[in-house]
């Protein structure tokens, strides 16, 4: 059976995560950004199958462009609905997950190099013919931190 579109963005997130896990920034943040993208997929296509009922139900017929930009409005009105009637202390929780993300994203860009361990993540002193590997305390053994 062939794949389709939304399980082969599944092997790709989960590609993504897994090479996240190795500690390369790199794919940490391509991972992210996989994920942001899929948490916005599924919002968008919530509202693109709201929008497709209600129009079958009214006897409206529109291309799937119409409703993809029909779906976008109707989208940034719901993220302004909160605010407009004060519903904003109850989160979505893909919204949420979406802002979350968002973070974590701009968190990893903002992360500069420890001057400590040079971006190793371990500090290495030597006492005559040994040597002892201890954890930075400055970066926690990421080689990065928020400045
Ligand atoms: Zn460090």
């Amino acid at each position: 059976m062939p794949k389709t579109q939304s399980q082969k963005e599944d092997e790709r997130i989960k590609a993504a995560k897994k090479l996240a896990r190795t500690g390369n920034r790199k794919d940490l943040k391509a991972y992210l950004r996989l994920r942001l993208e899929r948490c916005q997929e599924i919002e968008m296509d919530y509202w693109k199958e709201c929008l497709s009922e209600a129009f079958d139900d009214a006897g409206i017929v529109a291309t799937d462009e119409q409703i993809t930009k029909i779906a976008g409005d109707v989208e940034i009105s719901h993220e302004n609905y909160g605010m407009a009637y004060g519903h904003d202390a109850i989160p979505n929780p893909l919204e949420t997950e979406n802002k979350n993300l968002k973070k974590e994203l701009r968190d990893e860009k903002d992360k500069i190099i420890c001057e400590i361990c040079n971006g190793k993540g371990n500090l290495i002193s030597y006492g005559g013919t040994f040597q002892s590997i201890s954890t930075c305390l400055k970066c926690k053994g990421e080689g990065r931190y928020l400045p």
